[in-house]
């Protein structure tokens, strides 16, 4: 990857989504976004370059995450996805399946979704998705609650158990056996679909169609995954927000008492202090990466996962800048008035609506929470 993929597709982030969102319903799957994000290269960025990606840097791959979650968190849940599913294809695919798969996934050809969660799912063993054999012939049955891209993706990969194994399954939805569910109500995240997906007598082969092989088991890669990019979109989004409250306080001080003068000066000073500290805990975690990758012989990159011995872990990010972003977002709101609530470009409102998600999405942050004090004391 070169610096300059990065610098198109940050103009392509901060000019073309925002005219996009203007012209269109909110609600509407974004399929110009996506082409033209696949033509930047954005689809293949964890993708080595034997293989036809960007083999970007971890550090890339993150700021990809904070340009998408600046200009609109459904098309950087959409694209994040993708991007952990070539990593997963990358590091348990069959040799047979890289070579099928990565070209086409780095391409945008093959865009994937992931089908992981069930409703209350503490772990992978307590999955309900069950795999079963009719002789050669897999057989997948089950269902997902929340599906992001659920009804746009070219495959799925649907986790179940199979035997002892937690497998991954690469479904093609458009085979028998396979149902998207309606459009799920929600406050935010528009326009990528988010659906329930069942499995019903879904047939496969389970050499070919299982992530690995068979019997290949994912529990290892399903817990305790790296959630970097949940942090980084997060403070793309306060960057987004503050940059609106900004320019409406600019204008907003003239003409105004000294009493309203103040107030503004005050919230925009909150508001900034609010988004340092956000960004200083994400460029430590990038940082903490760096030094990691730095400090191994052979030059690869380490996982910044929960594991990571540097003081800051990407759970521990991802919850202070999903949180710090509520704030982030409650104080623009309040400095705007009616003009950030209500406001004909919607900026201000959609970043609100699309905050609450990230609380929750990748792991909630109670989880992390518990996870973080758990290993603490010394029972996690
Ligand atoms: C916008 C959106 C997009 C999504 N996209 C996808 C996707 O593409 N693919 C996919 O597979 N899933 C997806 N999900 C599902 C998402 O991964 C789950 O919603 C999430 O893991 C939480 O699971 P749950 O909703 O079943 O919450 P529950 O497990 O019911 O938990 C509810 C709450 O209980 C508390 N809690 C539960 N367990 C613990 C614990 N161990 N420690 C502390 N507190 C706990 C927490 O407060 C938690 O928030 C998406 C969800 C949303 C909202």
């Amino acid at each position: 990857m070169d610096s300059s993929d990065l610098a198109r597709i940050t103009r392509f982030a901060r000019q073309d989504v925002g005219r996009y969102l203007a012209a269109h319903p909110e609600g509407r799957y974004p399929a110009p976004l996506v082409r033209e994000l696949a033509r930047l290269g954005a689809f293949g960025a964890t993708v080595p370059a034997e293989y036809g990606g960007g083999g970007w840097s971890r550090r890339h791959v993150a700021v990809l995450g904070y340009e998408l979650g600046r200009a609109w968190q459904p098309l950087a849940g959409l694209v994040g996805t993708h991007l952990k599913l070539c990593r997963l294809v990358l590091e348990h695919g069959t040799p047979e399946q890289r070579g099928d798969w990565l070209g086409p996934m780095a391409r945008g050809a093959a865009v994937f979704a992931r089908a992981y969660h069930e409703q209350g799912l503490g772990s992978p063993a307590e999955l309900r998705t069950l795999v079963s054999h009719r002789g050669a012939v897999g057989v997948l049955n089950g269902r997902k609650s929340w599906v992001t891209n659920a009804r746009d993706a070219d495959r799925v990969v649907a986790v179940a158990r199979s035997g002892d194994a937690v497998v991954g399954v690469i479904v093609d939805p458009g085979r028998p056996g396979v149902a998207v569910g309606p459009e799920l109500p929600r406050p935010g995240m528009l326009g990528v679909s988010l659906a329930e997906i069942t499995f019903d007598d879904y047939e496969f082969d389970p050499e070919r169609e299982v992530l690995g092989g068979r019997w290949h088991d994912l529990t290892g890669a399903l817990n305790g995954h790296d959630v970097t990019s949940y942090a980084a979109r997060a403070v793309g989004s306060a960057d987004a927000v503050v940059a609106h409250a900004l320019a409406f306080a600019r204008a907003a001080l003239d003409g105004r008492t000294a009493e309203a003068g103040g107030a503004i000066r005050l919230r925009v000073g909150e508001l900034l202090t609010r988004l340092a500290v956000m960004r200083t805990v994400w460029q430590s975690l990038l940082e903490a990466d760096a030094s990691e990758a730095r400090a191994r012989p052979d030059g690869s990159e380490a996982r910044v996962g929960p594991d990571a011995s540097a003081g800051m872990t990407s759970e521990a990010a991802k919850v202070f800048c999903t949180e710090a972003l509520q704030e982030v977002v409650r104080v623009a709101a309040a400095l705007c008035g009616g003009a950030g609530y209500a406001a004909p470009d919607g900026v201000l409102g959609r970043h609100y609506r699309d905050a609450l998600a990230l609380l929750i999405v990748g792991a909630p942050n109670d989880v992390l929470l518990s996870r973080i004090g758990g290993r603490a004391l010394g029972a996690g």
